[in-house]
Order: structure tokens, then sequence, then C-alpha cells
């Protein structure tokens, strides 16, 4: 059987908040959190890359959670080998 990567097929069906030459946001299907994608499959693209995506994460997240807190969390549990982030709710007991 052929392995597909989730977020490399995802390029195509998921519906997007941004779209560049670089990355794109959409929900997480599986978290219903924005989520940024690098368009490349890989887990490190270089520093001035992640800090372009970080930053349309940012935003977008600005747009969708409003006032509510959130974080950036940059870690990949269940796809370590393409490069993505999410942008969470931060629960109001941590502020
Ligand atoms: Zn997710
Ligand atoms: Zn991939």
């Amino acid at each position: 059987m052929e392995v597909v990567c989730q977020l490399c097929q995802a390029d195509a069906i998921t519906t997007r908040y941004f779209d560049d030459e670089l990355c794109w946001v959409a929900e997480c299907e599986s978290c219903s959190v924005p989520m940024v994608v690098w368009k490349k499959h890989g887990a490190f693209p270089d520093p001035a890359a992640v800090e372009q995506m970080v930053q349309r994460l940012d935003e977008i997240a600005r747009l969708v959670f409003g006032e509510r807190p959130f974080r950036i969390d940059r870690v990949m549990r269940q796809i370590p080998d393409h490069f993505h982030a999410h942008a969470r709710p931060r629960p109001t007991w941590l502020q």
C-alpha cells in the first residue's frame, strides 16, 4: 500500500483561511483549530520560513479567536516529518 502523508494529501482538500507559495493555513480536521502547513514535505524549513509561517498562523488565529487568548503550538505529535503548527486556545486559568 502506498503511504500518503496526511498533510501533503490535505493540500488538495482542505478549505483554507490563507494560501501562498510557502504554506497554507486551514482548520485542522482533528483539532478544529487553525493550523499552518508548509507546502513542502519535510520537518525542517529554514528559520526565516518558519518565522513567516508562524506569523501567518498568528494573524489568522487573531481573526479566528478574536479576544480569546491562544498560543502557537509547534509540537508535531501525529505527523513529525512534515512541518506544521497549531494555534490553540489558551485556558483562562493559565493567564
Ligand atoms: Zn490538529
Ligand atoms: Zn507531507
